[in-house]
């Protein structure tokens, strides 16, 4: 058995991505036999039969051009798409006063907002509504925006103790992202997954962390888990 004080979660946003890119990103976790917390930005027929052992939805609202009267109508429309779920992640991580009120009150119980990028000592904590606010450890376009082509390091992972949460976009998985520049070169075919193929990065990109990162994982038996098993 891992040890369940050496634990990773791994997360995604689908960010409106198309349903072949979402398959592709889910083929990954299945194959590796990876469990994965999906922030969902819309109905996707591969999430309808998951096993929600392996699989657990989060709801992944935008509220970057919304105005404080819209939040909720907003998050009510992922709500009526999962009415399961029990965390959020807001497009962009965009939090306030307000956002983290209308969480709870919706029923959410965990939001996932905050970047600790490669912080080891970040530490999810209770907000003072109940909330239990989840650090991000790391993110893959903040890898390949400030540090692309720096490939996966093993030290974060050879402390004694850590709940790290890992979150990948299954375009990035699927174009192999490897820098900003690649990526808005690519953006223009963001709906033609044929294209995105013909696009995809040949060397040291986001897939190529990826691998890495599940090897390590695999190699040093390090626990994984869905982001629910955090509330206490
Ligand atoms: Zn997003």
């Amino acid at each position: 058995m891992p040890n369940p004080d050496r634990k990773i979660f791994l997360t995604m946003d689908t960010d409106w991505c198309p349903e072949e890119v979402l398959q592709f990103a889910l083929a990954l976790l299945q194959k590796h036999a990876l469990p994965c917390t999906i922030f969902a930005t819309g109905r996707y027929a591969a999430l309808e039969n998951r096993d929600p052992t392996r699989i657990e939805i989060g709801l992944h609202p935008n509220f970057n051009e919304a105005k404080l009267a819209q939040y909720e109508s907003k998050l009510n429309e992922l709500l009526a798409l999962y009415p399961h779920a029990l965390g959020v992640a807001s497009h962009a991580m965009m939090s306030s006063t307000p956002l983290l009120e209308l969480f709870k009150r919706a029923g959410l119980q965990y939001d996932r907002n905050l970047l600790f990028y490669k912080q080891t000592q970040a530490r999810a904590f209770y907000h003072y509504n109940g909330l239990l606010r989840l650090p991000i450890f790391w993110e893959d376009d903040i890898w390949f925006s400030h540090e692309p082509e720096v490939p996966f390091a093993a030290a974060p992972l050879l402390e004694e103790r850590f709940h790290y949460l890992y979150n990948f976009h299954p375009v990035h998985l699927y174009l192999n992202t490897a820098s900003a520049a690649h990526y808005a070169s690519c953006k223009p075919y963001y709906r033609d997954p044929a294209k995105l193929r013909e696009v995809r990065h040949a060397g040291y990109g986001v897939h190529s962390y990826f691998m890495d990162l599940i090897e390590f994982i695999a190699a040093q038996n390090i626990a994984t888990g869905l982001l629910h098993e955090l509330l206490s």
